[in-house]
């Protein structure tokens, strides 16, 4: 049977504050035209860094709510639905090819966050693309993480759209709050030294040397935000382009470096 679909890009997202869900800068405009430049998905799985789990699980729902998994921020936050279809087809297809380790299905526990509502709003604004969730086994190394993106890459071909969304620096206790604070210097050195490492195409080096230094450390305090680049980096393969679709440093201490491959 000749496959209906154009093989998919794999993208990376740093999501940042929650406040660029419902605000309009440079970094929202990267988004509105990388969806844009894409071909149209047929579905969307996201791996958020706002879903930790033990095991790994996958939304399973076909209506999954909206999640507002933050506090302290203004109520036209809170009120933000994102009505988006799940799809229990995609779930169950993930589920059955990746055999090890076992994908666990959620029906109730969780639904679609912020770590995916506050991006895909601006990407796909109507909320029609079916979007699932896949968790984050927080207790993992950078190579399980990696390995899961690899038994995922086979969707690219089946029109789904593989989403990571975290931070490639995310250091909540030392966020500047105010208009363009200057970024430390160490969240340059470490987005730099990523940026030079996607080039260098040296994913071994992103996997595991990380916290070898302390720009690393300081970066990277809790892998949460950082494990979704390594889905991203297992589901590419050698031959796909890689371009960057924003970048730069919010708060002083948290990169909103986004990228795609293919
Ligand atoms: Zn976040």
């Amino acid at each position: 049977m000749i496959n209906p679909y154009s093989k998919m890009p794999v993208i990376f997202i740093g999501h940042g504050s929650p406040m660029n869900a419902i605000e309009t800068n440079e970094f929202t405009l990267s988004l509105v035209s990388l969806a844009k430049s894409i071909p149209q998905p047929r579905a969307i799985v996201c791996i958020s860094a706002h879903w930790l789990t033990e095991g790994t699980w996958v939304t399973h729902m076909s209506n999954p709510k909206t999640i507002h998994d933050f506090y302290g921020f203004p109520k036209a936050l809170f009120d933000v639905q994102y009505p988006v279809p799940g799809s229990p087809e995609i779930a169950e297809l993930i589920m059955t090819t990746v055999e090890k380790p076992k994908i666990h299905p959620d029906d109730e526990m969780w639904g679609i966050d912020h770590g995916t509502w506050s991006v895909m709003r601006h990407l796909y604004p109507d909320a029609s693309i079916p979007t699932i969730q896949l968790s984050v086994y927080l207790e993992q190394p950078g190579e399980y993480h990696y390995r899961m993106g690899k038994q995922l890459q086979f969707l690219r071909d089946h029109g789904v759209l593989i989403v990571g969304s975290g931070n490639i620096v995310h250091n909540l206790p030392r966020i500047i709050w105010g208009d363009n604070p200057k970024p430390y210097d160490w969240a340059i050195e470490f987005d730099t030294w990523i940026k030079e490492k996607l080039l260098a195409r040296d994913n071994q080096a992103i996997i595991t040397q990380y916290t070898n230094f302390e720009a690393g450390r300081l970066s990277v305090p809790v892998p949460d935000h950082y494990f979704p680049l390594l889905y991203v980096l297992g589901a590419t393969d050698q031959d796909d382009d890689l371009s960057f679709v924003y970048e730069g440093i919010q708060n002083g201490s948290i990169s909103m470096r986004t990228l795609k491959f293919g």
